[in-house]
């Protein structure tokens, strides 16, 4: 029996969904119909801070306006963090997970350079603590991030691929290494949130059984981290299809922090659904 295939698109609710956000819903939508399966939307909203049911709603009322629709009940990730407490444990079990106390300036002070987001590279400061310094500092209450061991995680990996089609998803897949080397020891449970977008994204494609995560361009490096954590937790590992990313004037990804409009500016512009759609050539 084959698995009927199961996409997602999965934006953070901190703000107002601009066109890039756009492109990849109709992306999803249109790669799902291609398909022959269905598109799930799911609330990525794991950073208590930032998220905002304002602009929940206003994904839900962007969508709609678009003419996307969606099963229900709508995943959120902030509901889920017992799933991705016991997939930690799982790491932490495993010995793959080591506390980090470092405060930013720390880490930007001891890079060993660059992830490819840019981020300092973190040096493993903490990698070797031993268990009475850390006791001693949950004792003391200090803010904790927990890292994934890479060097620990990888010894028992080896190399790992992933199984890519190219953004029509018609063509032949194709299989790639993974480089998680460029991203050092990742945090996998924030001091602030106690997951991270890694750990939840793997945690809730495999318990949601999405067979192909359609994305940005930009996100294809993270996919290093995501098949090892899905090796590691023993989860299957969905294809691939990166699109290609809608920049700005400045030759930018579209961003609202860069000024980029949101849906409901053009909405209320006067800019209607069709409009978009043929605009962004869907
Ligand atoms: N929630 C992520 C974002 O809005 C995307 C999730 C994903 O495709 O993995 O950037």
């Amino acid at each position: 029996m084959s698995v009927k295939p199961i996409l997602r698109f999965a934006p953070s609710p901190n703000g107002l969904l601009h066109l890039g956000h756009a492109f990849s819903a109709l992306f999803t939508w249109q790669a799902a119909a291609q398909l022959g399966g269905k598109a799930l939307l799911r609330i990525e909203d794991i950073d208590l801070a930032r998220s905002k049911p304002e602009f929940t709603q206003a994904v839900f009322d962007d969508l709609h306006w678009l003419g996307l629709h969606w099963p229900e009940p709508v995943w959120r990730q902030s509901e889920r963090f017992p799933a991705y407490a016991e997939a930690a444990d799982k790491l932490r079990a495993m010995g793959l997970l080591y506390p980090c106390f470092c405060s930013r300036t720390e880490i930007a002070l001891h890079a060993t350079g660059t992830d490819p987001d840019g981020a300092p590279l973190y040096a493993g400061t903490c990698r070797h603590l031993s268990a009475a310094d850390i006791a001693a500092r949950l004792d003391r209450g200090e803010p904790v991030q927990y890292r994934l061991d890479l060097q620990r995680a990888l010894a028992l990996t080896g190399p790992l691929t992933f199984t890519l089609v190219g953004p029509t998803m018609r063509d032949r897949p194709q299989i790639r290494y993974t480089r998680p080397e460029r991203w050092g020891d990742v945090v996998l449970q924030r001091k602030d949130t106690p997951t991270s977008y890694h750990l939840s994204v793997v945690v809730d494609d495999a318990a949601q059984g999405i067979t192909h995560v359609t994305r940005g361009r930009d996100m294809e490096a993270a996919t290093d981290i995501h098949v090892l954590l899905q090796f590691l937790l023993g989860l299957p590992s969905p294809i691939y299809a990166f699109h290609r990313l809608l920049l700005g004037e400045d030759g930018k990804k579209l961003s609202k922090s860069r000024g980029s409009p949101s849906l409901l500016d053009l909405r209320e512009a006067g800019r209607t659904p069709q409009d978009i759609r043929r605009d962004l050539g869907f």
